[in-house]
């Protein structure tokens, strides 16, 4: 339930006011959006009268959440959350409410020569994180599993080289111990609804890249972002990166129509994978194009100096030349929407 409080309350009374719901055993989280507070009750609010909330004097509204995320719905958070990360260059990166983050690299970590020159030629072209997988999900166990702890250590080589934050995904919990100097840590598609690892990132302080499920529902994508945000930790990037339907052409089915959807019903930042959302490296640049038209707040990125080499997702990876073609354009599409991809970062509110 979202109670909000008429504009010019004073902080005392609205203090008074939630001490008063609290008392009927339910949790009140105060957010403070640009003119007025609102209150989100958190807990079985079965019992409360809305007609009774309506005759306080400080109450305008009172909204039943339908939905079955709080921390996660707008309705709660009515300002667009923005997540900044400051990399080792001393630049601060900023993704959502108005800006577009665009995280760039490898499938996965292979040689300190393939990560140092694509972490250099990505942030030459203006992309504001570098991606890198070390530990990888793969459907066969035979398959490249990632280098693991001497991956990360090449990947943070990477970072110390060229000062851009890291994103890595993460497959177990106890891999926390070594992913300190990790910057945003990933959650990947087929782990979206481990639900004991998303409690534990919970209490981590490290802002979460939450992948959508290849099977599941945009609730299913928001309800696991709860499970993470109910712990404490609210810095939570969503993250579309296609669904299995049954179309076959691509490898996913790249579900651009829940960018919009994502950002009505809630106010975490949202990405798009067109990498893995589409499987073929020919069509990311349009889908790329396409997911920032559509309102993404950003976009992680698969590329590679050399895709026929790849020891994971070649096909679906761009070269470090398209790449910086396609920032170009994305850079142009992005200030069509008054919206920056990095810098001038202090000149905005
Ligand atoms: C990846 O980013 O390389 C990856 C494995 O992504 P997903 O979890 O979306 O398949
Ligand atoms: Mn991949």
């Amino acid at each position: 339930m979202i109670i909000a409080i008429k504009p010019g309350a004073s902080a005392a009374s609205v203090a008074r006011f939630s001490a008063m719901i609290e008392k009927q055993g339910i949790k009140v989280h105060r957010s403070e959006g640009a003119s007025q507070v609102v209150l989100g009750l958190v807990g079985d609010t079965t019992g409360i009268q809305e007609k009774s909330l309506l005759a306080h004097h400080l109450v305008e509204k009172v909204i039943r959440v339908q939905e079955p995320y709080k921390r996660a719905n707008r309705l709660f958070h009515p300002d667009d959350t923005r997540i900044a990360i400051c990399g080792l260059d001393g630049e601060t990166r900023h993704i959502g409410a108005g800006y577009v983050g665009i995280i760039a690299g490898p499938c996965s970590v292979e040689t300190r020569e393939q990560i140092i020159s694509v972490a250099q030629s990505v942030k030459a072209a203006g992309a504001g994180f570098l991606r890198g997988g070390v530990f990888k999900p793969r459907t066969s166990p035979y398959s490249f599993q990632g280098l693991g702890c001497g991956g990360l250590d090449l990947l943070i080589e990477a970072k110390n080289v060229t000062g851009l934050p890291i994103v890595t995904e993460l497959m177990a919990i106890h891999q926390l111990e070594i992913f300190d100097a990790v910057d945003i840590i990933q959650v990947g598609a087929r782990n979206m609804q481990n639900f004991t690892l998303l409690k534990e990132l919970g209490s981590c302080r490290k802002p979460i890249l939450l992948k959508r499920g290849y099977a599941a529902t945009i609730t299913e994508l928001l309800m696991a972002a709860e499970y993470i945000m109910a712990g404490g930790n609210d810095r939570i990037i969503l993250c579309e990166r296609g669904i299995r339907t049954f179309e076959s052409y691509t490898r996913n089915t790249l579900d651009l129509s829940a960018i919009p959807i994502l950002k009505k019903h809630s106010h975490l930042p949202v990405i798009v994978d067109p990498s893995h959302g589409t499987g073929l490296s020919w069509m990311v640049p349009a889908m790329a194009k396409a997911a920032i038209a559509a309102g993404a707040d950003g976009l992680i990125l698969e590329v590679h100096p050399n895709p026929e080499e790849a020891l994971c997702d070649g096909e679906q990876s761009i070269r470090p030349d398209a790449f910086e073609r396609l920032m170009k354009t994305l850079q142009a599409y992005a200030a069509l929407e008054g919206r920056l991809l990095k810098e001038e970062a202090h000149e905005r509110p």
